[in-house]
């Protein structure tokens, strides 16, 4: 088997690209709005009910209409998911992995009709809707190696003992629930889905509801992968009905979950209670929000640093949990960063991400939107607005890019996430004050540091309190099996996805010992 490497991103510098990923869009626009079951154990059930996926860049266009589950449904799901545990957990780490890679190869081989799936359903230009595919094939990849990895580790990790045959093997925990976000509707989805299953756990997905097509085309690529039935069930459903329900679920084993802070809290409290009839203690994997720092130093490359904030803040509408809402910046060059970041901004061209002159597409819908705005209004009493801050005349939801200058370090536009186009400038006296104005936030999850100082990289490795910290480079753009992902305090559980302690916590280690 090859090593892994991560998939390279396409460079639609080529026009051949352009050609074929154009030709795969069109295919792909004459299969929207088309309606799509729940599938339980194999058996696509389709439903009155319905939730109706939209391009966020045009409102006219329906993706597609996606059958809901009931709580009946879901009573069901469980049922087929712990019968098909039974012998899914019973298969060796290497039968599990080959049909992740199988999914991979199927991916790779039909790259830009996902990619062009994301940029209908999700808003996303072509370049971040390539990252998405590529990062789904990554975690296909990197966990079916690493599945490898684990079932040898407890082989060889106990010491040895004379007169005992020892072994640790990480067996899986039981039925679980997936629920991902919108926002890498195909990478994280795939990711929390193909960790939970290559450690032989099984699964009920309930997706997005911005998003739910790409996460049934998923479900059809493991179908073609030849995935028994049963180990992914697919749920989409609204969550007044199903969302407490399904982690509050007796059978649940643990929850998969990576979203808002406040609906991780929730998972989270929720799944401390024991239920009657329950067994365990709930596993909870949370991963949630960030309010994520540039730091500019006073002898940084402020170009660089520059670019590197306007990518981490504006691309795919900083809808990214990893990017830029804060620019903080040593005194001694404040006003000339501000400047560069302003005028790279006033740029960007915002419009729909079907037109590749698109840097910057829609957010993902109305609720996003007024959050977005109501930020706004309140950055007018908490800042300088120095960009932005003006409605679009495009159709769909897109806001232009926003920054804010002269922010203080407590204020709210510091401190709370607005998940949009928006980023928020604070002057620093000093590069410790920076940090210490970057650690003034209840979220950990990534930060960037400009600086030539080596004192001060340091500093930094020691005292800047994120997840992933990045060095003259951006926030966003972590890379599987590269740059494990995860954060600190309210950011969530840090449970590093894409890194090699990642499929423990789908798993519990059992020790067997044997007298020879
Ligand atoms: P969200 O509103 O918290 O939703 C996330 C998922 O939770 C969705 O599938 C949602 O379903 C579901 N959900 C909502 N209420 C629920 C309930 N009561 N019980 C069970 N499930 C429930 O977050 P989002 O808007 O999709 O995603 C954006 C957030 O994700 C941002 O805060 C971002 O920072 C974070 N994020 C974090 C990471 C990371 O690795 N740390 C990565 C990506 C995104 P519905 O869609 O049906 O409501």
């Amino acid at each position: 088997m090859k090593s892994y490497a991560p998939e390279p991103f396409v460079n639609f510098a080529d026009e051949t690209v352009r050609t074929q990923f154009d030709h795969e869009l069109q295919h792909v626009l004459q299969k929207l709005d088309r309606t799509y079951p729940l599938v339980i154990g194999g058996r696509e059930i389709y439903t009155d009910a319905q939730c109706v996926s939209y391009n966020p860049a045009n409102l006219s266009q329906v993706i597609g209409r996606v059958s809901q589950a009931t709580r009946a449904h879901v009573d069901e799901a469980f049922q087929n998911a712990a019968e098909t545990f039974k012998t899914w957990s019973r298969k060796s780490a290497e039968q599990r992995a080959l049909y992740l890679f199988k999914a991979a190869a199927i991916i790779r081989r039909r790259k830009h009709e996902f990619s062009s799936w994301l940029l209908l359903e999700a808003g996303k230009t072509r370049p971040e809707a390539d990252a998405d595919t590529a990062e789904c094939i990554d975690f296909l990849e990197y966990y079916g190696r690493q599945i490898l990895t684990l079932a040898e580790r407890g082989k060889e990790t106990l010491v040895p003992y004379a007169g005992e045959d020892n072994q640790l093997h990480y067996i899986p925990l039981g039925v679980g629930v997936v629920i991902p976000p919108w926002n890498f509707p195909l990478a994280i989805m795939a990711g929390m889905t193909a960790a939970s299953i290559v450690a032989g756990n099984t699964v009920l997905l309930k997706p997005a509801s911005q998003t739910p097509v790409i996460a049934y085309k998923f479900l059809e690529v493991l179908k073609e992968a030849g995935l028994p039935d049963g180990v992914v069930n697919f749920v989409p459903g609204d969550v007044l009905e199903i969302g407490d329900y399904l982690v509050d679920h007796k059978m649940t084993r643990f929850i998969s979950f990576t979203g808002s802070q406040r609906i991780g809290m929730r998972i989270y409290e929720r799944a401390s209670k024991v239920h009657d009839g329950q067994i365990w203690l709930k596993r909870v994997i949370a991963e949630m929000g960030g309010k994520d720092a540039i730091i500019v130093d006073a002898d940084a490359d402020l170009d660089a640093a520059a670019q590197a904030i306007v990518a981490s803040a504006f691309n795919f509408s900083g809808q990214k949990c990893s990017a830029c809402s804060r620019a903080i910046v040593h005194e001694a060059v404040y006003d000339d960063v501000l400047a560069r970041v302003i005028e790279r901004t006033k740029n960007l061209s915002v419009g729909n991400p079907g037109d590749p002159a698109s840097i910057v597409g829609p957010v993902i819908d109305q609720k996003a939107y007024d959050k977005i705005q109501s930020y706004i209004e309140l950055g007018k009493t908490e800042g300088r607005l120095v960009c932005g801050g003006t409605q679009t005349a495009t159709p769909g939801y897109f806001v232009n890019p926003t920054i804010f200058a002269d922010v203080a370090p407590n204020a709210r536009i510091s401190r709370e996430e607005v998940f949009g186009p928006f980023l928020a400038f604070t002057k620093a006296s000093s590069f410790t004050e920076a940090i210490e104005f970057a650690n003034q936030t209840e979220f950990g999850l990534t930060g960037s540091v400009f600086t030539r100082n080596r004192d001060h990289i340091e500093e930094a490795r020691a005292t800047f309190h994120v997840g992933n910290l990045y060095f003259n480079r951006k926030s966003t753009g972590a890379l599987v099996g590269v740059h494990p992902f995860g954060g600190f305090n309210m950011s969530g559980t840090d449970s590093k996805a894409g890194g090699p302690d990642y499929l423990m916590l789908f798993t519990q280690p059992k020790l067997s010992s044997e007298v020879l």
